[in-house]
């Protein structure tokens, strides 16, 4: 989902009150269960940026935008671990960005949330900023090509995830179109290949299983290169408001089961991470459209949290 708002630079500003542990409340859930797609922002601004958004895509939200919903979120769904992905829409945004990152961090073990930071391609200090999140054991960067306008395959962006990997972080990349911006193409499969077959890097992971409506291509293209994917967005039914307020939905994800289960299999599932990309999907029916594929057992494992448990050990 798009995050094209200024209103993100700042997205939480008071991760300490209100924070309660999220033990897992569905008891017939013994998996590890980690939502490595999420995004809040502070609570002065999220109802009014939550509808922004929702409105430039007319697209339902589950959640408030703000911590507290989210960790509720959790709790009555039972996920334990929830990663937040902040995007620097401007130059001068990694520092709070990446300033309150920092401070998620310093608490995940306690309040579950873990957080990825974030610079802009433009930012020429690009190494000094990577260096600084090496530094503070901030597990990764979020990039997102349609709303800082630029292609992925541009030369900013190659040389930040190329320095980003090669010091130890994970570079999580928006991939396909988006819903609120129709027609970008900054980062379409076609640019994505162009990454993947340049930098070959298991610290890439790609979003919404490698480009959201543009999964044929990603068969095509990405299955089976050395890059992580994530289920965000594509299992969930889509809810659109009407002009009238009503609500419209199709049933079913816009991902197939069918060919999902076959882009798993053939990437290799122990590549593939749970996401919800909450607010814009809920995270039970994103937990539950895992839950109830005809993926095997160890495989459903694998995918809601050890994959992710094995990226993020140190902040668990
Ligand atoms: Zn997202």
């Amino acid at each position: 989902m798009n995050m094209n708002t200024t209103t993100n630079t700042t997205y939480m500003t008071d991760s300490k009150p209100n924070i309660m542990t999220v033990p897992p409340n569905d008891p017939t859930c013994e998996r590890l269960i980690i939502d490595f797609h999420t995004h809040t922002f502070p609570d002065s601004l999220a109802r009014r940026a939550v509808l922004k958004l929702s409105q430039a895509a007319s697209l339902k939200n589950y959640l408030d935008g703000t911590l507290l919903d989210l960790k509720k979120s959790m709790q009555r769904s039972g996920i334990h671990y929830s990663v937040l992905l902040p995007v620097a829409t401007k130059t001068e945004h990694y520092l709070s960005i990446n300033s309150i990152a920092k401070e998620v961090n310093a608490t995940s073990k306690y309040d579950h949330l873990i957080s990825f930071g974030s610079l802009h391609p433009d930012n020429a200090n690009y190494k000094e900023i990577i260096d600084d999140l090496a530094d503070y054991q901030v597990p990764g960067i979020k990039l997102q090509p349609i709303n800082q306008l630029k292609s992925i395959d541009d030369i900013s962006y190659l040389r930040i995830i190329d320095y980003a990997v090669s010091m130890g972080l994970y570079v999580l990349i928006h991939a396909g179109y988006d819903i609120s911006s129709p027609g970008a193409e900054f980062s379409t499969v076609a640019k994505l290949k162009n990454v993947v077959n340049t930098i070959h890097s298991e610290k890439i992971i790609l979003a919404h299983m490698g480009g959201i409506n543009e999964w044929d291509l990603v068969e095509e293209w990405i299955i089976g290169k050395d890059v992580c994917l994530d289920t965000s967005f594509v299992l969930t039914p889509l809810r659109h408001i009407c002009q009238n307020g009503n609500v419209t939905f199709k049933e079913d994800g816009p991902l197939p089961m069918e060919q999902f289960i076959r882009m798993v299999r053939n990437h290799g599932v122990n590549r593939i991470l749970f996401g919800s990309d909450s607010p814009w999907s809920d995270q039970g029916e994103s937990l539950k459209a895992i839950l109830k594929s005809p993926l095997t057992e160890e495989e459903k494992t694998a995918i809601l949290g050890e994959n992710a448990k094995h990226i993020l050990t140190e902040w668990l």
